[in-house]
């Protein structure tokens, strides 16, 4: 059996997977930005009872999966995840990017496409993606690849917006819940979640305003991602890229582009596992491509 952990910012879940199907699972609240040098021990202590019982461990993490680190771009902090949880578990593990995870799920559980590619782009707090390209997860040494929240586009909501990675106007710090929520909350002169801004817009011009610049710039990375690979599909998760005001002009905006830059764009067939189950799919393949090697 493996154990399957899914690391992101708010929680973790965890889940005892056998045969692709997950015959266990629990989830808890995230230390990342309460006790990060923590997380390893938290992680393994939160699977303790199913550690006998499992030969791999597949983890996915949010933040820059890199081959020998894992850096928390939001902590500003980087662990050797990989190795502590190996430690702590005594059995082998491999890690890959939440989103990296979804997409692969994806590729492997959905519909089969005929160029053997896809791309993922998750819209929740922040904006995370995972790229398939020739029946290939996309994947980078230190980590950062496929970090399409942190691509710059055309922002008319204001001259400049700072992004958390050092960056002017990344996608993320314009169109990402976390930042339409702060945007909204600046016009209204109040604290108002993402979640009350696709409720309430209809009553706020401004808000309608904002909402209409906000997509704007995720349709300019919709058509830069083209442009950069070439996909014909782009699935579309998250509970920002679920909700009806942001998907419905996104995809009438698509539908606007100069037809090369257009791309269908589907929504997860995978729910709420996805992170889990495709960090497990990956893992038996990269482990036992290791063995095979050895
Ligand atoms: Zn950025």
């Amino acid at each position: 059996m493996i154990i399957a952990i899914d690391i992101g910012g708010t929680k973790i879940s965890a889940a005892l997977i056998d045969n692709n199907k997950i015959i266990q699972s629990r989830k808890t609240d995230s230390i990342i930005h309460q006790d990060l040098n923590n997380l390893a021990n938290y992680v393994v202590h939160l699977c303790q009872d199913w550690i006998e019982k499992a030969h791999l461990v597949a983890v996915a993490c949010t933040g820059q999966v890199g081959k020998n680190h894992v850096h928390f771009l939001s902590a500003k902090q980087t662990l050797p995840l990989q190795q502590q949880l190996n430690t702590g578990f005594g059995l082998p593990v491999v890690i890959l990017n939440d989103a990296a995870a979804a997409a692969w799920a994806e590729y492997c559980l959905g519909p089969k496409r005929q160029d053997n590619s896809l791309v993922y782009i998750t819209v929740s707090t922040g904006i995370g993606g995972g790229i398939i390209q020739n029946g290939q997860l996309v994947t980078a040494t230190d980590g950062f690849c496929a970090h399409l929240g942190h691509m710059s586009v055309t922002c008319h909501a204001a001259p400049t917006i700072q992004c958390h990675c050092g960056r002017i106007n990344c996608v993320e710090a314009i169109s990402s819940g976390t930042s339409i929520a702060r945007q909204a909350s600046q016009i209204l002169k109040t604290e108002v979640s993402c979640k009350t801004v696709f409720e309430q817009y209809l009553a706020h011009p401004e808000i309608d305003t904002l909402l209409e610049q906000c997509t704007d710039a995720f349709v300019d990375l919709i058509a830069n991602i083209k442009a950069l690979t070439g996909t014909t599909v782009i699935v579309l998760g998250g509970s920002v890229g679920a909700a009806i005001p942001f998907k419905e002009r996104v995809i009438a905006k698509i539908a606007k582009l100069p037809s090369i830059y257009q791309v269908e764009l589907v929504s997860p067939m995978t729910g709420e596992h996805a992170d889990l189950i495709g960090a497990t799919i990956y893992a038996q393949t990269i482990n036992g491509f290791r063995n095979a090697t050895q």
